[in-house]
């Protein structure tokens, strides 16, 4: 069973992130670990960057796209 978070969960772990604030778990409050996927080794990767939030707790995690330094 891979257990993911609801629509609304991951709406406010996303406001977190949006608030410049780091996320933590709406189910268990626990603070959530940041993974960064792909981008690094390629010249692509800043303008759009994946990141992977995951919760040690209950191991639900939330994979979403970060845009950085897309302002022209
Ligand atoms: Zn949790």
């Amino acid at each position: 069973m891979s257990a993911q978070f609801d629509a609304e969960e991951q709406r406010a772990i996303l406001a977190q992130v949006h608030a410049g604030q780091p996320p933590t778990c709406p189910r268990d409050a626990a603070p959530m670990t940041t993974r960064s996927i792909g981008g690094g080794s390629f010249g692509l990767g800043y303008a759009r960057r994946r990141e992977w939030l995951i919760c040690p707790v209950c191991k639900r995690s939330l994979i979403f796209d970060r845009k950085r330094g897309t302002r022209t």
